[in-house]
């Protein structure tokens, strides 16, 4: 039998409140609240990966609860659900963000050219908007009109046929890269946590992130890379060269109508300072850059596996310093 909305949102909620659990045990923390210490078997709780939030188990129930599950990509770009995030962080990223980073996506192969890309533009004939498609050809833009109301029809292919001077405006969307950018690591993100749980979240570099995630303002970068991925790369990996140090690759892929894909690069610094300058450098130098990478072995398990709980600190060698609180 399928699953009720309701019991989707607890096994995520049962899964990283348990993660939570296994990690604050293994720093020897204790969770106090309002100066009472919590015990988080019996009283488990889910931190909002992206406020830091604290939320009780009743968040995930009733018709509109604070809790939801998160599409991540976007559901209409083929993501599916594997976190919680809350209210609030909803409200404040809005779908407007995501939409952005899908229409910079969409948009991308027009302006490099490729064969057959196509670009969505409104054309306004005579006064009326019309919407429509440009298409490169050989030294051409076609135009090719999508919907028109068939009251209009006549009127415009008189308009558009017959000889003579006149003019039609042609408006193009044009998406702002650095929401694009914001959206881009809100995915990137969100995937580390998927994987990492709350080792990834509570550590600095994940802070600078959510800084320059929410904040248009922030002096922290975001390191996104045109990649032409090869599939192989899907999902997440370490980056081995031009370092040696463990940064993350996280490459998200966008599926399209008509079985069509393409794919986002965002990176992700590990959990050192010298990993964070890593990934500042990296952001100037963006297209020029590439790297060597590998895909991270072991996927599942590693939030609800104790030996597991800190590999975003470094599994592949010396584990560089953890936390010791946080
Ligand atoms: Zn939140």
């Amino acid at each position: 039998m399928q699953k009720s909305n309701y019991e989707k949102r607890e096994d995520i909620f049962n899964l990283y409140a348990n993660n939570l659990r296994i990690y604050l045990e293994k720093l020897g923390g204790v969770v106090r609240i309002d100066g009472v210490n919590i015990d988080l078997t019996k009283s488990p709780i889910y931190v909002c990966p992206l406020c830091r939030r604290m939320y009780a188990k009743s968040n995930i129930e009733g018709k509109d609860p604070v809790l939801t599950r998160e599409h991540n990509p976007p559901k209409a770009i083929g993501g599916d659900a594997r976190v919680l995030t809350c209210k609030t962080c909803n409200k404040f990223f809005g779908h407007s963000t995501d939409q952005t980073l899908i229409n910079d996506v969409i948009d991308e192969p027009f302006y490099d050219k490729e064969p057959n890309a196509s670009i969505d533009a409104t054309f306004n004939i005579q006064g009326h908007n019309v919407p429509g498609k440009i298409i490169p050809s050989q030294n051409l833009l076609l135009l090719e009109l999508d919907g028109l109301k068939k009251s209009k029809q006549a009127q415009i292919k008189k308009y558009i046929t017959k000889p003579g001077p006149g003019h039609a405006d042609i408006t193009v969307r044009k998406n702002d890269f650095r929401e694009a950018n914001r959206s881009a690591l809100k995915i990137a993100y969100l995937e580390m946590f998927a994987v990492f749980g709350y080792a990834f979240v509570f550590h600095e570099n994940a802070a600078r992130l959510r800084d320059a995630m929410k904040n248009p303002n922030s002096p922290y970068p975001i390191c996104r890379v045109n990649d032409k991925v090869d599939e192989n790369l899907l999902g997440m990996s370490i980056i081995k060269e031009p370092t040696n140090l463990v940064n993350y690759k996280i490459v998200v892929p966008f599926k399209f109508y008509g079985g069509r894909q393409r794919n986002t690069a965002i990176i992700i610094p590990g959990p050192s300072e010298k990993h964070w300058q890593n990934y500042v450098e990296w952001s100037k130098q963006r297209d020029q850059i590439s790297f060597t990478a590998t895909v991270y072995p072991k996927y599942q398990g590693v939030i609800t596996n104790p030996e597991c709980v800190f590999d975003y600190y470094g599994f592949m060698g010396e584990p560089v310093e953890r936390p010791v609180n946080y």
